[in-house]
C-alpha cells in the first residue's frame, strides 16, 4: 500500500505538527479545517517553524519553501476524495471524531487509511461507526509533534496487519519511532504518565511535601526534565482531569480516581499554563 498523498483534520496544535513533518518527509498534504483562519493560523506556526530551521542553519531557505509548497489548504470533507491516509487530529470529542470518520469513510477511496491522533479515546469505537474498521488505525503523536520522536501505533479491534504495517513504515519515514500499542484505555503513554501525575497530585493533597519539593524529587532523583506538577500545568489540568476520567471509567478500578484537589482547581478554572494559573502563577 503506498502512501503518497495525506490528509490531516484539524490544524491546531497537533494538527499544523503533523502536516509539517509530512510535508517534510515529502508527501503532498492537505491540511483541512472548518474554517481558513484556523488552516491559517496553523499554516504560521508551521512557517515560524520552518523559518527558526533556517535560521539554526538546520534547513536552508529552498528546502523551507519546498516543505510549504507540499501543503495546500482544506476547508473540506470532500479533498479526501484523492488522498492515501487521512490523519485526524480534531478536537478530543467522541462525537465530533466519529462523525468526520463517518463522512470520511464515504468520501476517501476504498484503499484510504483512516488513522486518528486521539490522545485516549477508543479506536475501536471510533472505527464502528465506518465500514472500513479494519483500515482504522491510531496514530499518537506527541506534542510538539516536529521535535517528539515517538508515535503509538494503536491498533484497534480490526486493524489488520497490511494497514499496521503500511502506517509503520510511514512513521519511520517520518523520522519517526513507532511503538505497536493495542487499544485500552490511554494506550501506553497516558496510561502511565497520568496516573502519576494524579499522584504526585494526591501527595500535595495530603501534605506530604509542597509542590516545589515534590518536582524537585522527582526532576533531581528520577532525572525527569520536569517535575509533574509542573508538566500537569503545561498539559492542561482540565485535560489531566479528562484522561484520569477515561482510565477510570474504562478500566473500572478505583485505583485510576482523580485527585479531588484536580477536581476542585479545574472547577476554579485553574487549568495551569494556558489559564495563567494552575499549581504555579504564569504571567
Ligand atoms: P487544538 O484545539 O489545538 O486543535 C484542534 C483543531 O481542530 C482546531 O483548529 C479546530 O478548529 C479543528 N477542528 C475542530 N473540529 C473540526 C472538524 N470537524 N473538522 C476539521 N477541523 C476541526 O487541539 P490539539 O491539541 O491539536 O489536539 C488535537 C487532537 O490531538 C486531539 O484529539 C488531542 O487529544 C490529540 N492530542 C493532543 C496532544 C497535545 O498535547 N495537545 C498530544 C497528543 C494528541
Amino acid at each position: 500500500m503506498g502512501i503518497q498523498k495525506v490528509m490531516v483534520i484539524g490544524a491546531g496544535q497537533m494538527g499544523s505538527g503533523i502536516a509539517q513533518v509530512c510535508a517534510q518527509a515529502g508527501y503532498e498534504v492537505k491540511l483541512n479545517d472548518i474554517k481558513q483562519e484556523f488552516f491559517e493560523r496553523g499554516l504560521g506556526v508551521i512557517t515560524k517553524n520552518l523559518s527558526r530551521d533556517v535560521e539554526k542553519g538546520r534547513k536552508t531557505e529552498d528546502e523551507k519553501a519546498a516543505v510549504l509548497s507540499r501543503i495546500s489548504m482544506s476547508l473540506e470533507l470532500q479533498d479526501a476524495s484523492d488522498v492515501d491516509i487521512i490523519i485526524e487530529a480534531a478536537v478530543e470529542n467522541m462525537e465530533i471524531k466519529q462523525s468526520i470518520f463517518k463522512q470520511l469513510d464515504g468520501i476517501a477511496p476504498a484503499h484510504a487509511i483512516l488513522a486518528t491522533n486521539t490522545s485516549s479515546l477508543p479506536i475501536t469505537e471510533i472505527a464502528a461507526v465506518t465500514n472500513r474498521p479494519e483500515q482504522v488505525i491510531g496514530m499518537h503523536f506527541m506534542n510538539p509533534v516536529p521535535v517528539m520522536k515517538l508515535v503509538e501505533i494503536i491498533r484497534g479491534l480490526a486493524t489488520t496487519d497490511e494497514v499496521y504495517k503500511a502506517v509503520e513504515e510511514m512513521t519511520t519515514k517520518l523520522s519517526k519511532t513507532p511503538v505497536e500499542v493495542n487499544d485500552f484505555p490511554g494506550f501506553i503513554s497516558n496510561r502511565i504518565l497520568l496516573p502519576m501525575i494524579n499522584e504526585a497530585i494526591y501527595a500535595l493533597y495530603e501534605g506530604v511535601a509542597t509542590k516545589e519539593a515534590i518536582d524537585d524529587v522527582m526532576k533531581l532523583g528520577m532525572n525527569h526534565p520536569m517535575g509533574p506538577l509542573t508538566l500537569a500545568d503545561f498539559i492542561g489540568l482540565d485535560t489531566c482531569l479528562y484522561i484520569m476520567e477515561i482510565l477510570h471509567e474504562g478500566l473500572g478500578d478505583s485505583k485510576y480516581r482523580p485527585c479531588p484537589l484536580l477536581r476542585k482547581y479545574v472547577a476554579a478554572g485553574w487549568l495551569g499554563k494556558k489559564s495563567g494559573r494552575g499549581f504555579y502563577v504564569y504571567e
